[in-house]
């Protein structure tokens, strides 16, 4: 492959980070923050006075977009709304967000869904010479185990896989949506879903992953109206009318090493595995090397395979805490986003 392909898609992958502030306990503490961001040149470098300290260590890493503070208004402009708009051209689009528990997926996340949401919606009034057809799917996966989060009565999720569809999980329940509303109110039922599951639903959610796919459909009008079929999930370009791609929207669970009791290891096993398949996948996305790409290896990769290959689009928000407490956590993110890109 020429080095022009490559460089094209790397352009496909776009690896952000962010910094969140200090919490309340952390500045009690009186902690120093030990990370320094320069957004203007994308990088993130260990404060001077650590560098001694962690000196086997590298101190410096460089990104497309890294920021502090909170604001999510400027993290979805500059490290997310190009995928969102490629998967209304018809590319598939996947926004992750990775880090440990609280260094602030969740936070980014609610963000990042509703700004993502309504890009999706302008784009349609933007375009008036196509139709589209909206549907939305919302999952969790908790110890390599499927539930449905629009029905979470369904006990039997299955991952199949044909010719014409390609990857896909069934019996899914799909939403048909024409309006940012009717979005978010499915994100709140699956919120709430998600929730009722659990005695401990913060522990659990720092454990499992969330996948929230909106199928997109659109042809040019006048031509035969998009149609909800059940069958049409297939990642990509159908026939030359209808164009048919995925917008996938990913909290993952915290990457954190394990702590210490078996089912705790069991759980942090199954994350692991599912977090380093991710990077791999996607890291075989930016390189033409060509070679097996590990889908099988996670329920999330294999679900996600219509849309983490090819000409996928894939946007990571790569959060971490400021804390010298979470220094080895913090280096671990770092690694995996110099590592997709
Ligand atoms: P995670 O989902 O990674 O476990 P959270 O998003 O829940 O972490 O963040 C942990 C805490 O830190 C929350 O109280 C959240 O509001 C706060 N927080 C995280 N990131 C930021 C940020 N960039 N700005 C302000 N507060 C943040
Ligand atoms: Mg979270």
């Amino acid at each position: 492959q020429s080095s022009n392909t490559a460089s094209s898609n790397r352009q496909n992958v776009r690896v952000t980070v962010r910094v969140r502030p200090p919490n309340a306990v952390e500045m009690s503490r009186g902690e120093t923050e030990i990370w320094e961001v320069d957004s203007k040149i994308g990088k993130v470098s260990l404060q001077p006075d650590f560098m001694e300290r962690y000196r086997k260590q590298l101190s410096e890493y460089y990104y497309d977009e890294v920021f502090t503070g909170s604001d999510n208004k400027l993290l979805f402009e500059r490290g997310v709304r190009e995928t969102v708009r490629s998967t209304m051209e018809g590319y598939n689009g996947t926004v992750f967000a990775y880090g440990q528990t609280s260094s602030g997926k969740t936070f980014s996340q609610p963000g990042v869904i509703p700004q993502a949401v309504d890009a999706v919606f302008e784009y349609i009034k933007e375009n008036k010479e196509k139709e589209f057809l909206l549907r939305v799917s919302y999952m969790e996966i908790y110890n390599e185990t499927v539930r449905d989060l629009l029905c979470p009565e369904t006990d039997d999720l299955r991952i199949h896989e044909d010719k014409r569809r390609g990857v896909y999980v069934s019996p899914l329940k799909e939403v048909v949506v024409s309006t940012p509303k009717q979005v978010m109110k499915e994100i709140l039922k699956g919120e709430a879903n998600r929730h009722m599951s659990s005695t401990d639903w913060n522990e659990r959610s720092s454990r499992s992953h969330t996948v929230f796919q909106m199928v997109v459909e659109s042809t040019a009008k006048g031509s035969l109206p998009p149609r909800s079929s059940r069958y049409s999930t297939l990642g990509q370009k159908q026939s030359a009318s209808v164009s048919l791609s995925v917008l996938n929207l990913i909290d993952l669970a915290g990457s954190e090493k394990a702590a210490s009791s078996a089912d705790r290891r069991k759980e942090g096993a199954f994350i692991n595995k599912s977090l380093l398949t991710l990077g791999t996948v996607i890291s075989k996305l930016t390189d033409n090397s060509g070679g097996h790409i590990p889908y099988r290896d996670s329920k999330l990769t294999r679900i996600l395979q219509n849309s983490l290959s090819g000409n996928a689009r894939v946007a990571v928000i790569c959060t971490i805490s400021p804390s010298v407490i979470n220094h080895e956590e913090s280096q671990n993110t770092l690694k995996f986003a110099s590592r997709i890109k």
